[in-house]
């Protein structure tokens, strides 16, 4: 088509208000391409995308007039990743450096830097996250900032800011002196600091308002938070019957962030849709797991990286240094053991306690753990769309999806460290990042 043409079209097109279909389609030529619902390869598969959608696949056939082509007959082609834990705004830091960030950096600070954040994450395949806690509404503002193309990222879901009791893992006045802690005035609903059945009611209000797609609790204590426990229970029943009936009412699903056992089993018990790294679950928690229907989003990458860091003098303060040491390498095993046991497993990193673009790390460590590559892989396509509410939309290349899609060299079922290497990202029908 000529240049004139295509000028004329486009204008055609402002004038009816429509957008030029030939603009629009791109054909995505496969080598393979992963069916991750049942498992099999397709070969010489060519995927037709119109307006950020699937709109049919089919074999490899000429190029027409008017439609752009990718060429990945070399690749193998999966759906775009999904990560159910990260939190884009923030990335782990010595501690000496996070209190001064703490210190000297205003929120718009912390927006600005995170934009290479979000742009890593996409580049390394996930084409989808579940931001899960910032202050300042930052995720919230990231998110719209992706959605409306002035930012490269994944799509967002998030949890606004994250909801804790006082003094409890996501309390944002913990760690600082009382001179320090009176000037921010006491932390409430407004800030994801709840005491009792209002507040807790009140905090789910204050994130419906905000933005949040979702509510994220901490359920228990944890490792990065200037506290001294790393697991005890921080919720009553009370207050997690009032967060997750609220939740209900707006149609929002629950995360807990949760380390020890009775806080563990006390969010399951009160209807929790995931439980967050689940480092001290018995086997009585297990079984309430899969009476409940609830998923496990494990952090097996944040564990390791907490125990590499607690060996480095300083990297952590002294009270978050022995629960790094303590609880970060335990989630492996805690992971194999609720694998084995046939909990339902939702893949979730907490990229920003390690650092953003690294997620795909995740999955060999699953497969050593004793998941096959197809069923890690899987964790983060279908399981997770599932746990998101989207499985209608993405998770899986078919008709009528999200046109998110990724390429690789190699076989990512015979070695699932291919993935740590991705080569070709789409978005909603738009090249992220194009071939070497
Ligand atoms: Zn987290």
């Amino acid at each position: 088509m000529t240049r004139r043409i295509h000028a004329q079209a486009l204008i055609l097109a402002s004038v009816f208000s429509i957008a030029p279909a030939f603009a629009q389609t791109s054909v995505i030529d496969c080598g393979k391409l992963l069916d991750v619902k049942t498992g099999a390869w397709r070969e010489n598969v060519s995927i037709t995308v119109e307006n950020k959608v699937i709109k049919s696949i089919g074999p490899i056939q000429a190029a027409q007039a008017g439609q752009t082509h990718i060429d990945l007959r070399n690749y193998a082609c999966l759906p775009g990743l999904i990560d159910m834990h990260v939190h884009l705004t923030d990335e782990t830091k010595p501690q000496v450096e996070q209190f001064r960030a703490a210190l000297t950096l205003d929120p718009a600070d912390i927006a600005f830097r995170s934009i290479k954040l979000a742009e890593r994450t996409l580049m390394a395949g996930f084409t989808t996250v579940r931001d899960l806690g910032a202050g300042d509404g930052l995720n919230i503002s990231l998110k719209r900032a992706i959605d409306n193309g002035d930012v490269l990222g994944p799509r967002m879901f998030t949890a606004g800011k994250s909801i804790a009791t006082t003094g409890g893992h996501a309390d944002p006045s913990n760690g600082i002196n009382k001179k320090l802690r009176a000037s921010l005035g006491k932390p409430g609903p407004e800030n994801g600091v709840i005491n009792g059945i209002e507040s807790a009611r009140e905090a789910i209000r204050s994130r419906y308002q905000e933005g949040a797609d979702l509510i994220k609790i901490t359920a228990t204590a944890g490792v990065l938070s200037q506290a001294s426990s790393g697991d005890n229970t921080q919720f009553s029943d009370e207050e997690l019957q009032a967060i997750i009936s609220t939740a209900k009412d707006y149609g929002f699903r629950v995360a807990a962030h949760a380390h020890g056992n009775e806080g563990i089993k006390r969010a399951l018990r009160a209807g929790i849709d995931s439980i967050e790294h689940g480092t001290y679950m018995d086997d009585e928690a297990i079984e309430l797991f899969k009476k409940k229907g609830a998923w496990y989003v494990p952090t097996i990458s944040a564990g390791k990286f907490v125990a590499d860091k607690a060996k480095i003098n300083d990297y952590y303060s002294p009270l978050v240094q022995p629960k790094a040491a303590a609880i970060g390498p335990r989630i492996q095993s805690t992971f194999a053991r609720a694998y084995k046991a046939g909990v339902k497993i939702a893949f979730g990193t907490d990229a920003g306690v390690f650092p953003h673009g690294d997620n795909a790390k995740e999955f060999a460590y699953m497969v050593e753990a004793g998941m096959s590559p197809l069923a890690a892989i899987r964790s983060a396509t279908l399981s997770a769309a599932e746990l998101l509410n989207q499985s209608q939309r993405l998770g899986s290349i078919e008709p009528g999806f999200a046109a998110d899609l990724i390429a690789v060299k190699g076989d990512p079922l015979k070695d699932v460290k291919v993935l740590e290497q991705v080569q070709f990202v789409m978005k909603d029908g738009k090249v992220a990042k194009k071939l070497p």
